[in-house]
């Protein structure tokens, strides 16, 4: 929950916002729910016969969270992407429980937990390895909700009851309850219905929805893509004229919702929707200018199939690397434009990889260590270019050789540069000391040199100098 367009970092008196609340309802009889179809206080309590998740299904950690914070005469319930998850057959990545208990009572029911946050508070409770977000019923703002010019909720901090909470949740199917003591799903806006037919729908009215919250059209984008759903066409209508809105979210958040987009394990149909939804032009810096480029396309395609391949197989993912990969193209086409006008090659290179980094941190917020690897990433390039001397062992013994390697395949796959490189560091990297050696021979033979430069190679493939890659030269010119 900490995605959400609120930093935890807000603290308002609480317990004084819920006074003032009712005090306001009771006088004005201010009853008006926040979003138009928030009014859901009698949700659908839907069976385990329906909904097939019965209480062995959930974490052991949220089973126990749940029951201690129920036996404290408080209400607790697994909320939000779990229960859609589960409903949906896959496997949740984590569990968020929502109660009606305050955050002080909520860390003095469980020793191993603490607050976070100043404005609004959550609290995590460590039970075993599993650590749970716990939240209190929160609602989705009143009055005294700070807002952006733009309508973007910058502070929303008030405590309501669990049909406020429904309310303010996104789309209907992340607006779903379970209850692990009596295996029922508490369903206030008809969400397991939208799940059994495949469509992602809004909580209230879309454009409001945007408008407080732009990065609900990514949430939209990324859910649609993981669950396989449609959106409804209240839901992407206004995506196209309301992208804009995304500009003024904070980098850091953009940064962080990209990154679960591109680590979703679905990249590749996120990125593909994204397009349909017109969400990819002028508005994601990343993805702008490289998905127009044909080979540019072809390369990230590439990295993000793997980057999915990765996900399913459960490997570990390194945002360096899936970002260099994602503005690789960006690079050479600086580069292309600097010898263009003169710069010398090496420098030049250097220069490219300053200057694309330096506007996608500044839009993107890429924090400094990601930064730092994906230009590791980066140099090494040229370096695998040089295949005589002592280069190559220098080479092999890099920490980041491993992505360096990785991220060359990904060059000699797009199309890039030639096979046959990639090919060479294959063998080399695995054969033994004296096969190394006899490498280095085999490449700095005078006759095969003199056979590259004319354009034919031994496989018969382009050569380095027939070739009109950008590729740094095995001699390291450029
Ligand atoms: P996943 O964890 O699979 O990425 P999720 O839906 O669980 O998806 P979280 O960021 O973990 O996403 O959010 C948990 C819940 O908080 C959501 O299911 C939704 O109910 C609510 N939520 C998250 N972001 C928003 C938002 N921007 N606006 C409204 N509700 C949100
Ligand atoms: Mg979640």
């Amino acid at each position: 929950m900490l995605g959400e367009g609120v930093s935890p970092d807000y603290f308002e008196p609480t317990i004084f916002h819920m006074i003032r609340k009712l005090l306001r309802r009771v006088f004005k009889g201010d009853s008006t729910p926040a979003t138009p179809n928030s009014k859901s206080d009698r949700p659908a309590v839907i069976p385990v016969a329906k909904h097939g998740i019965t209480r062995e299904r959930i974490s052991q950690g949220a089973r126990r969270t749940c029951d201690v914070l129920q036996q404290a005469g408080h209400k607790a319930y697994v909320v939000g992407g779990a229960v859609r998850d589960l409903i949906a057959g896959i496997v949740p990545k984590d569990y968020d429980i929502a109660t009606d208990a305050t955050p002080n009572e909520v860390h003095m029911l469980f020793r191993r937990s603490r607050i976070i946050g100043r404005r609004f508070q959550i609290v995590h409770v460590m039970q075993g390895g599993e650590t749970l977000e716990v939240s209190t019923f929160r609602a989705a703002h009143d009055v005294d909700t700070v807002k952006d010019e733009h309508g973007r909720v910058l502070r929303d901090n008030v405590f309501g009851t669990q049909a406020d909470d429904a309310a303010r949740r996104d789309f209907t199917v992340n607006a779903l309850y379970y209850d692990p003591s009596t295996e029922t799903v508490i369903d206030y806006h008809h969400g397991v219905a939208d799940l059994q037919q495949k469509i992602l729908r809004m909580i209230g009215e879309p454009t409001a929805r945007y408008r407080e919250d732009p990065v609900r059209m990514l949430r939209a984008v990324r859910l649609s893509a993981k669950l396989g759903l449609t959106l409804d066409p209240l839901v992407s209508a206004p995506i196209q004229a309301m992208a804009v809105l995304i500009e003024n979210v904070p980098p850091a958040r953009l940064f962080d919702e990209m990154l679960k987009l591109l680590f979703s394990g679905h990249a590749v149909e996120c990125v593909k929707r994204l397009r349909d939804e017109g969400l990819h032009h002028g508005l994601l810096p990343l993805l702008d200018v490289i998905l127009e480029q044909p080979m540019g396309e072809k390369f990230v395609m590439l990295s993000l199939h793997s980057t999915d391949a990765r996900v399913k197989a459960g490997k570990t993912l390194s945002p360096g690397y899936l970002f260099a990969t994602l503005l690789w193209h960006e690079v050479l086409a600086n580069w292309e434009i600097r010898k263009a006008r003169g710069e010398s090659s090496m420098p030049a290179m250097f220069e490219a990889m300053d200057e694309v980094l330096d506007l996608q941190a500044e839009k993107l917020a890429i924090t400094r260590r990601v930064a730092g690897d994906i230009k590791d990433i980066w140099m090494l390039q040229p370096r695998f270019e040089k295949r005589v001397g002592k280069s190559p062992f220098r080479l092999l013994e890099q920490p980041r050789f491993r992505a360096g390697y990785d991220f060359l395949l990904l060059r000699a796959q797009s199309g890039e540069i030639d096979a046959e490189l990639g090919d060479w560091w294959h063998t080399f990297q695995f054969a033994d000391n004296d096969a190394r050696e006899a490498m280095l021979v085999a490449d700095t033979d005078p006759k095969k040199r003199r056979r590259r430069v004319r354009g034919k190679k031994p496989n018969g493939g382009p050569s380095e100098a027939a070739t009109d890659s950008p590729t740094p030269r095995a001699d390291g010119e450029i």
